[in-house]
């Protein structure tokens, strides 16, 4: 069985990727997205379990002195992190995996598995990223703020990912996480093999 690829897709709070990833799974439906746990408080209409696994502070600093966690990052004041084995099962199983992760994650998840290919999604510009995080409506005066010092920060990384993708349009931006992971797939350094026994057997 061919192992899935390993997607990690990073960018600012409110730039858009939980808005954008649900779009690409109606594209590509065999794509999973990992659930990250979290510390952080559960927005409404999230739900625990489909969105983040919603743990307490002593619970994630229990399953990180586990060494449960593949990578894990201290954001905004709050911890999240994305389980080891959850991750190495989907990608055992064959199917495609997609980690939405700050950039301090992605630096993790880098050095440990090389192979995974790294986005980064970048707002239109700072005035419409302010405008995204006012206008979901579930950050106060004070996390606005934090966000965009942070997201000023976060912007800056953009260099060490293989693919800069700016939200300008969500079907768009969709179309195109679509077409780089099934480039991506077709590389032949990826393991990417014409369906002929004949060829494969050489
Ligand atoms: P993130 O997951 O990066 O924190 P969200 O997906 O929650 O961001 O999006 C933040 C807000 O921006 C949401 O209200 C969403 O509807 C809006 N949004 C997302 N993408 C776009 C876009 N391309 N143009 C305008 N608004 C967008
Ligand atoms: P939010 O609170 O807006 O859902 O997420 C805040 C930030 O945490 C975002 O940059 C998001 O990508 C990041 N994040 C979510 N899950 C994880 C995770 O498992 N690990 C790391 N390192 N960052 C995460």
């Amino acid at each position: 069985m061919k192992r899935g690829l390993l997607i990690v897709l990073s960018g600012p709070s409110g730039v858009g990727k939980g808005t954008v990833c649900r779009s690409l799974q109606a594209r590509m439906p065999g794509l999973r997205l990992s659930v990250s746990a979290t510390t952080r408080q559960p927005r409404p209409g999230e739900i625990d379990g489909r969105d983040y696994y919603f743990i307490s502070d002593a619970q994630f600093q229990r399953l990180l002195a586990e060494g449960a966690f593949l990578e894990w990052a201290r954001v905004h004041g709050c911890h999240y992190g994305t389980l080891k084995d959850k991750v190495a099962e989907v990608l055992a199983s064959g199917s495609d995996l997609l980690l939405e992760i700050d950039i301090q994650g992605a630096e993790q998840v880098r050095r440990l598995m090389p192979e995974a290919v790294t986005i980064f999604m970048a707002p239109p510009s700072m005035a419409a990223l302010e405008q995204r995080i006012i206008g979901r409506g579930t950050e106060d005066a004070q996390k606005i703020r934090q966000r965009l010092e942070t997201a000023r920060q976060e912007m800056k990384a953009y260099r060490s990912y293989e693919y800069l993708v700016v939200n300008d349009e969500v079907e768009a931006t969709a179309a195109l996480l679509a077409s780089i992971i099934q480039s991506e797939k077709c590389r032949v350094s990826r393991g990417a093999r014409p369906p002929l026994q004949e060829v494969n057997e050489v």
